[in-house]
Protein backbone atom coordinates (compact mmCIF):
# COMPACT_ATOMS: atom_id res chain seq x y z
CA UNK A 1 0.00 0.00 0.00
CA UNK A 2 2.54 2.25 0.74
CA UNK A 3 4.25 1.46 -2.05
CA UNK A 4 1.15 1.99 -3.78
CA UNK A 5 1.27 5.77 -2.56
CA UNK A 6 4.62 6.32 -3.47
CA UNK A 7 4.14 5.30 -6.77
CA UNK A 8 0.63 7.85 -7.29
CA UNK A 9 2.60 10.61 -5.95
CA UNK A 10 5.97 9.64 -8.15
CA UNK A 11 2.97 9.51 -11.36
CA UNK A 12 1.37 13.03 -10.25
CA UNK A 13 4.30 14.90 -10.06
CA UNK A 14 5.89 13.43 -13.21
CA UNK A 15 2.60 14.30 -14.31
CA UNK A 16 2.45 17.95 -13.19
CA UNK A 17 6.03 18.50 -14.87
CA UNK A 18 5.30 16.42 -17.43
CA UNK A 19 2.06 18.83 -18.04
CA UNK A 20 4.61 22.03 -17.27
CA UNK A 21 6.85 20.69 -20.35
CA UNK A 22 3.80 20.24 -22.28
CA UNK A 23 2.73 23.94 -21.38
CA UNK A 24 6.58 25.00 -22.34
CA UNK A 25 6.59 22.80 -25.77
CA UNK A 26 3.30 25.23 -26.53
CA UNK A 27 4.01 28.30 -25.71
CA UNK A 28 7.14 28.29 -27.65
CA UNK A 29 5.36 26.01 -30.59
CA UNK A 30 2.92 29.76 -30.20
CA UNK A 31 5.83 31.78 -30.49
CA UNK A 32 7.20 30.05 -33.56
CA UNK A 33 3.69 30.33 -35.16
CA UNK A 34 3.36 33.94 -34.05
CA UNK A 35 7.30 34.43 -35.99
CA UNK A 36 5.79 32.28 -39.15
CA UNK A 37 3.13 34.61 -39.33
CA UNK A 38 5.08 37.64 -39.18
CA UNK A 39 7.40 35.69 -42.00
CA UNK A 40 4.42 34.85 -44.18
CA UNK A 41 3.45 38.65 -44.12
CA UNK A 42 6.65 40.39 -45.04
CA UNK A 43 6.80 37.08 -47.93
CA UNK A 44 3.77 38.52 -48.73
CA UNK A 45 4.78 41.87 -49.04
CA UNK A 46 7.85 40.60 -51.19
CA UNK A 47 5.51 38.80 -53.16
CA UNK A 48 3.34 42.03 -53.87
CA UNK A 49 6.56 43.80 -54.70
CA UNK A 50 7.54 40.91 -57.18
CA UNK A 51 4.47 40.88 -58.65
CA UNK A 52 4.09 44.80 -59.24
CA UNK A 53 7.79 44.39 -60.86
CA UNK A 54 6.88 41.79 -63.20
CA UNK A 55 3.45 43.65 -64.42
CA UNK A 56 5.94 46.97 -64.64
CA UNK A 57 8.04 44.65 -66.91
CA UNK A 58 5.05 43.12 -68.51
CA UNK A 59 3.78 46.33 -69.79
CA UNK A 60 7.10 47.62 -70.90
CA UNK A 61 7.45 44.16 -73.14
CA UNK A 62 3.87 44.86 -74.48
CA UNK A 63 5.01 48.15 -74.99
CA UNK A 64 8.60 47.13 -76.63
CA UNK A 65 6.24 44.26 -78.96
CA UNK A 66 4.07 47.37 -80.03
CA UNK A 67 6.85 48.98 -81.42
CA UNK A 68 8.43 46.21 -83.27
CA UNK A 69 5.62 45.74 -84.56
CA UNK A 70 5.06 49.22 -86.11
CA UNK A 71 8.95 48.96 -87.22
CA UNK A 72 8.13 45.51 -88.81
CA UNK A 73 4.84 46.87 -90.51
CA UNK A 74 6.57 50.09 -92.08
CA UNK A 75 9.60 47.73 -93.01
CA UNK A 76 8.50 46.53 -96.24
CA UNK A 77 7.66 50.33 -96.81
CA UNK A 78 11.08 51.22 -96.20
CA UNK A 79 12.35 48.77 -98.24
CA UNK A 80 10.52 49.73 -101.15
CA UNK A 81 11.51 53.26 -101.15
CA UNK A 82 15.45 52.75 -100.64
CA UNK A 83 15.37 49.94 -103.28
CA UNK A 84 13.53 52.92 -105.53
CA UNK A 85 16.10 55.37 -104.40
CA UNK A 86 18.65 52.58 -105.75
CA UNK A 87 17.75 52.28 -108.87
CA UNK A 88 17.29 55.88 -109.28
CA UNK A 89 21.07 56.23 -108.32
CA UNK A 90 22.30 53.68 -110.80
CA UNK A 91 20.39 55.39 -113.46
CA UNK A 92 21.55 58.80 -112.13
CA UNK A 93 25.48 57.25 -112.10
CA UNK A 94 24.52 55.66 -115.89
CA UNK A 95 23.58 59.15 -117.27
CA UNK A 96 26.55 60.34 -115.86
CA UNK A 97 28.89 58.23 -117.16
CA UNK A 98 27.01 58.90 -120.62
CA UNK A 99 27.52 62.79 -119.83
CA UNK A 100 31.09 62.32 -118.65
CA UNK A 101 31.95 60.95 -122.06
CA UNK A 102 29.86 63.35 -124.00
CA UNK A 103 31.98 65.74 -122.22
CA UNK A 104 35.32 64.25 -122.73
CA UNK A 105 33.92 63.91 -126.69
CA UNK A 106 33.51 67.57 -127.00
CA UNK A 107 36.66 68.55 -125.17
CA UNK A 108 38.35 66.73 -127.88
CA UNK A 109 36.47 68.22 -130.50
CA UNK A 110 37.37 71.51 -128.98
CA UNK A 111 41.29 70.83 -128.90
CA UNK A 112 41.05 70.03 -132.50
CA UNK A 113 39.07 72.90 -133.35
CA UNK A 114 41.56 74.99 -131.39
CA UNK A 115 44.65 73.63 -133.17
CA UNK A 116 42.74 74.21 -136.46
CA UNK A 117 41.63 77.88 -135.88
CA UNK A 118 43.83 80.74 -135.82
CA UNK A 119 42.17 83.91 -134.02
CA UNK A 120 42.15 87.21 -135.70
CA UNK A 121 42.16 90.59 -134.26
CA UNK A 122 40.36 92.87 -136.86
CA UNK A 123 42.62 96.10 -137.48
CA UNK A 124 41.69 99.68 -139.15
CA UNK A 125 41.00 99.03 -142.55
CA UNK A 126 40.30 95.36 -142.86
CA UNK A 127 37.29 93.75 -144.48
CA UNK A 128 36.41 89.84 -144.31
CA UNK A 129 37.63 89.73 -148.68
CA UNK A 130 40.97 91.28 -147.19
CA UNK A 131 41.07 89.02 -144.43
CA UNK A 132 39.94 85.93 -146.44
CA UNK A 133 42.57 86.41 -149.22
CA UNK A 134 45.11 86.98 -146.48
CA UNK A 135 44.65 83.43 -145.12
CA UNK A 136 43.90 82.19 -148.32
CA UNK A 137 40.21 81.44 -147.28
CA UNK A 138 36.98 82.44 -148.07
CA UNK A 139 35.03 85.52 -146.37
CA UNK A 140 31.74 83.15 -146.75
CA UNK A 141 33.71 80.41 -144.68
CA UNK A 142 34.81 83.15 -142.11
CA UNK A 143 31.29 85.15 -141.97
CA UNK A 144 29.62 81.33 -141.53
CA UNK A 145 32.49 80.16 -138.70
CA UNK A 146 32.07 83.52 -136.79
CA UNK A 147 27.77 83.75 -137.53
CA UNK A 148 28.45 87.17 -138.99
CA UNK A 149 25.54 87.89 -141.37
CA UNK A 150 24.77 89.47 -144.88
CA UNK A 151 25.89 92.81 -144.87
CA UNK A 152 28.98 90.91 -143.33
CA UNK A 153 30.35 94.48 -141.08
CA UNK A 154 32.93 93.65 -138.48
CA UNK A 155 34.45 95.95 -135.96
CA UNK A 156 37.58 96.91 -134.92
CA UNK A 157 39.39 95.00 -132.03
CA UNK A 158 36.65 92.33 -133.06
CA UNK A 159 37.83 88.79 -132.86
CA UNK A 160 37.61 86.34 -135.88
CA UNK A 161 38.09 82.68 -135.37
CA UNK A 162 39.95 81.57 -138.64
CA UNK A 163 40.63 78.09 -140.17
CA UNK A 164 43.55 78.87 -142.06
CA UNK A 165 45.16 76.64 -145.11
CA UNK A 166 47.39 74.45 -143.75
CA UNK A 167 50.38 73.74 -145.50
CA UNK A 168 53.15 73.80 -143.08
CA UNK A 169 55.14 70.98 -144.48
CA UNK A 170 55.90 73.23 -147.91
CA UNK A 171 57.04 76.41 -145.92
CA UNK A 172 58.97 76.68 -142.86
CA UNK A 173 60.15 79.68 -140.44
CA UNK A 174 64.30 81.05 -141.61
CA UNK A 175 65.15 80.43 -137.90
CA UNK A 176 64.12 77.61 -135.87
CA UNK A 177 66.15 78.56 -132.43
CA UNK A 178 64.74 81.18 -130.61
CA UNK A 179 63.95 84.64 -132.01
CA UNK A 180 61.36 87.54 -131.85
CA UNK A 181 60.08 90.06 -134.45
CA UNK A 182 62.33 93.31 -133.67
CA UNK A 183 61.00 95.27 -136.98
CA UNK A 184 58.07 94.09 -139.10
CA UNK A 185 57.39 95.23 -142.84
CA UNK A 186 56.09 98.74 -143.37
CA UNK A 187 56.62 102.43 -143.05
CA UNK A 188 59.09 103.15 -139.64
CA UNK A 189 61.92 105.39 -138.49
CA UNK A 190 64.92 103.89 -139.26
CA UNK A 191 67.21 103.29 -136.52
CA UNK A 192 70.16 104.42 -138.04
CA UNK A 193 69.34 107.07 -140.31
CA UNK A 194 66.12 108.75 -138.18
CA UNK A 195 64.20 109.37 -141.38
CA UNK A 196 61.03 107.80 -142.23
CA UNK A 197 61.59 105.09 -144.72
CA UNK A 198 59.66 101.81 -146.04
CA UNK A 199 61.19 98.90 -144.42
CA UNK A 200 60.89 96.17 -147.18
CA UNK A 201 61.34 93.39 -144.89
CA UNK A 202 61.04 91.41 -141.41
CA UNK A 203 63.43 91.21 -138.94
CA UNK A 204 64.09 89.09 -136.42
CA UNK A 205 66.44 89.46 -133.53
CA UNK A 206 68.10 86.52 -131.65
CA UNK A 207 69.37 88.03 -128.35
CA UNK A 208 72.73 88.76 -129.43
CA UNK A 209 73.40 85.27 -130.28
CA UNK A 210 74.68 84.29 -133.79
CA UNK A 211 72.21 81.45 -134.91
CA UNK A 212 71.76 79.61 -138.30
CA UNK A 213 68.87 80.52 -140.54
CA UNK A 214 67.59 78.27 -143.19
CA UNK A 215 66.25 77.91 -146.42
CA UNK A 216 62.45 78.50 -146.31
CA UNK A 217 61.31 75.93 -148.59
CA UNK A 218 63.13 74.03 -151.55
CA UNK A 219 64.95 76.74 -154.23
CA UNK A 220 67.86 77.85 -155.93
CA UNK A 221 70.69 80.32 -154.68
CA UNK A 222 70.80 82.94 -156.92
CA UNK A 223 73.33 84.98 -155.50
CA UNK A 224 75.20 84.69 -152.39
CA UNK A 225 77.62 88.06 -151.33
CA UNK A 226 80.13 89.14 -149.10
CA UNK A 227 80.00 92.48 -146.85
CA UNK A 228 83.32 93.55 -147.97
CA UNK A 229 81.69 95.60 -151.00
CA UNK A 230 80.40 97.97 -148.91
CA UNK A 231 76.31 97.17 -149.70
CA UNK A 232 73.84 98.09 -146.46
CA UNK A 233 72.64 94.81 -146.74
CA UNK A 234 76.35 93.12 -145.52
CA UNK A 235 76.46 89.54 -146.36
CA UNK A 236 73.36 88.31 -147.83
CA UNK A 237 72.04 85.63 -149.70
CA UNK A 238 69.21 85.26 -152.35
CA UNK A 239 66.97 82.24 -152.95
CA UNK A 240 64.09 82.04 -155.61
CA UNK A 241 61.85 79.08 -154.04
CA UNK A 242 58.61 77.96 -155.84
CA UNK A 243 56.18 76.89 -153.66
CA UNK A 244 52.54 76.03 -155.24
CA UNK A 245 53.64 76.41 -158.45
CA UNK A 246 54.72 80.22 -157.68
CA UNK A 247 58.39 81.86 -157.68
CA UNK A 248 59.29 84.12 -154.72
CA UNK A 249 62.36 85.81 -154.22
CA UNK A 250 63.84 85.27 -150.82
CA UNK A 251 66.46 87.65 -149.10
CA UNK A 252 68.80 87.12 -145.87
CA UNK A 253 70.62 90.04 -144.99
CA UNK A 254 72.94 91.23 -142.50
CA UNK A 255 74.45 87.54 -142.18
CA UNK A 256 77.45 86.80 -139.76
CA UNK A 257 78.11 84.62 -142.63
CA UNK A 258 76.94 82.60 -145.57
CA UNK A 259 77.29 78.23 -146.09
CA UNK A 260 75.95 78.54 -149.68
CA UNK A 261 77.02 79.72 -153.30
CA UNK A 262 75.12 81.07 -156.56
CA UNK A 263 73.64 78.85 -158.55
CA UNK A 264 73.88 75.61 -155.67
CA UNK A 265 70.17 74.30 -155.36
CA UNK A 266 68.78 73.88 -151.55
CA UNK A 267 65.95 71.74 -149.86
CA UNK A 268 63.84 73.38 -147.47
CA UNK A 269 65.50 73.50 -144.35
CA UNK A 270 69.43 73.45 -145.68
CA UNK A 271 71.89 76.10 -143.95
CA UNK A 272 71.80 79.32 -145.31
CA UNK A 273 74.21 81.17 -142.97
CA UNK A 274 74.81 82.25 -139.46
CA UNK A 275 72.47 85.20 -138.09
CA UNK A 276 75.20 88.24 -137.60
CA UNK A 277 74.83 92.11 -138.17
CA UNK A 278 77.26 92.77 -141.19
CA UNK A 279 76.17 95.94 -143.34
CA UNK A 280 73.71 98.56 -141.75
CA UNK A 281 72.48 97.22 -138.46
CA UNK A 282 72.14 97.98 -135.10
CA UNK A 283 72.09 94.60 -133.02
CA UNK A 284 72.42 90.70 -134.40
CA UNK A 285 69.29 90.25 -136.36
CA UNK A 286 68.22 88.53 -139.82
CA UNK A 287 66.16 91.02 -142.35
CA UNK A 288 64.00 88.95 -144.39
CA UNK A 289 62.43 89.67 -147.13
CA UNK A 290 60.09 87.82 -149.77
CA UNK A 291 59.13 89.41 -153.26
CA UNK A 292 56.28 88.12 -154.81
CA UNK A 293 58.74 87.46 -158.23
CA UNK A 294 61.99 85.66 -158.91
CA UNK A 295 63.06 89.04 -160.23
CA UNK A 296 63.90 92.09 -158.76
CA UNK A 297 61.70 94.78 -158.72
CA UNK A 298 60.98 96.75 -154.76
CA UNK A 299 57.35 97.20 -156.16
CA UNK A 300 57.15 93.21 -155.79
CA UNK A 301 57.75 92.94 -151.94
CA UNK A 302 55.30 92.26 -149.57
CA UNK A 303 54.89 91.52 -146.14
CA UNK A 304 56.89 88.27 -145.24
CA UNK A 305 54.23 87.45 -142.53
CA UNK A 306 51.75 87.63 -144.49
CA UNK A 307 53.45 85.08 -146.68
CA UNK A 308 54.33 82.86 -143.48
CA UNK A 309 51.23 82.93 -142.03
CA UNK A 310 49.35 80.85 -144.87
CA UNK A 311 51.65 78.35 -143.98
CA UNK A 312 51.32 78.35 -140.45
CA UNK A 313 54.43 80.46 -139.32
CA UNK A 314 53.99 83.18 -136.77
CA UNK A 315 56.43 85.31 -135.29
CA UNK A 316 55.98 86.97 -131.96
ZN1 LIG B 1 65.36 94.98 -141.80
Amino acid sequence: MEENKFTKLINAIVNLFTRQDLKDHISSLEKEINKKKLDIIDLKQVHEEKVKYCSKLQSEISEKNLKIEQITSKKDEYLNLYNAEKVKYSEAMRENSILQKKIEELEKEDQIEEEEYIVYTVKKGDTLIKIALTYGTTYQSIAQLNNIKSPYTIEIGQKLKIIQKKITDLVQSPISASHYKTSPYGWRTHPIYGDKRFHYGLDLGTNSRKVNCYAIADGVVTAAKSASDGNGAGNRVYVRIKVEGHEYYIMYWHLDSYSVKAGQTVKKGDKIGVVGKTGTSTGIHLHFGIQDSSTWNTSKYFNPETFFSKYGVTFR
